[in-house]
């Protein structure tokens, strides 16, 4: 790791050596407080509510796919060469890793491989991730000079400011988005409405069950009538 940062922009170290998704501490108790957003100026990551202290940097939105950090290709071409990493699309938006997967098998054949970590690819690309890439290119050609581009304005694209940057497309991913649909019944401030959300299944069930022990009565019309009826003995 000798002389690593001389070689590489500090925010690109800082960009492969971030933790993103951990709660903001500034913003402990606020909704949406995961540090989903990193700023190329300040080197480092926040959440949305710190937004407004970094409104005139380089902003760089973190999306999670399938448990790892992703950004948006369109993105990072603004500030390095990707186009020789795996991307996916994902939402409708094409998407690339930081930083490499552990892989539960070691990989072995003649197929595409990540030419720093070995781990199987489509055809075109030579690297799974931004940080194999990096790592390689490093070691290979000692920088990163020819890989990197100037860009002076990289804003958040408007759509995702305290949007939580979570894509969906898999069911394996955390469930961690805020799916609001049906919890409408609650109401509540914020730990409220988490404890409703992870409930909803077992109260779904209960409702189910109340529904199908409470028949509809029908005797009670009957009963009605027979009150109305005068019942006076005439003898007397
Ligand atoms: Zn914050
Ligand atoms: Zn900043
Ligand atoms: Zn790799």
């Amino acid at each position: 790791m000798v002389g690593f940062t001389n070689r590489m922009p500090h925010w690109l170290e800082a960009l492969l050596g971030e933790r993103f998704f951990n709660p903001c501490t500034i913003h402990e108790t606020a909704k949406k407080n995961e540090k989903n957003i990193f700023c190329l100026d300040c080197c480092s990551s926040f959440c949305p509510q710190c937004l407004p202290l970094h409104r005139t940097h380089r902003l760089l939105q973190i999306r999670r796919y399938v448990y790892h950090d992703v950004v948006r290709v369109d993105d990072l071409e603004k500030l390095i060469d990707c186009s020789s990493v795996q991307s996916y699309t994902t939402n409708s938006a094409k998407v690339v890793f930081l930083n490499e997967r552990t892989q539960s098998r070691p990989f072995r054949g003649s197929c595409n491989a990540c030419r720093s970590c070995d781990r199987p690819l489509q055809d075109p690309y030579l690297f799974c991730s931004l940080s194999c890439k990096v790592k390689l290119l490093l070691r290979s050609e000692g920088g990163l000079a020819r890989e990197l581009r100037e860009c002076e304005f990289l804003p958040l694209p408007s759509s995702c400011e305290l949007d939580d940057g979570q894509l969906t497309p898999d069911s394996i991913l955390e469930s961690a988005s805020a799916t609001s649909s049906g919890s409408s019944a609650g109401g509540g401030g914020g730990a409220g409405a988490r404890a409703i959300r992870s409930t909803a299944g077992t109260e779904s069930l209960a409702q189910r069950r109340r529904s199908a022990a409470g028949r509809p009565s029908g005797p009670e019309v009957v009963n009605r009538r027979k009150k109305g009826v005068p019942t006076r003995s005439p003898l007397y």
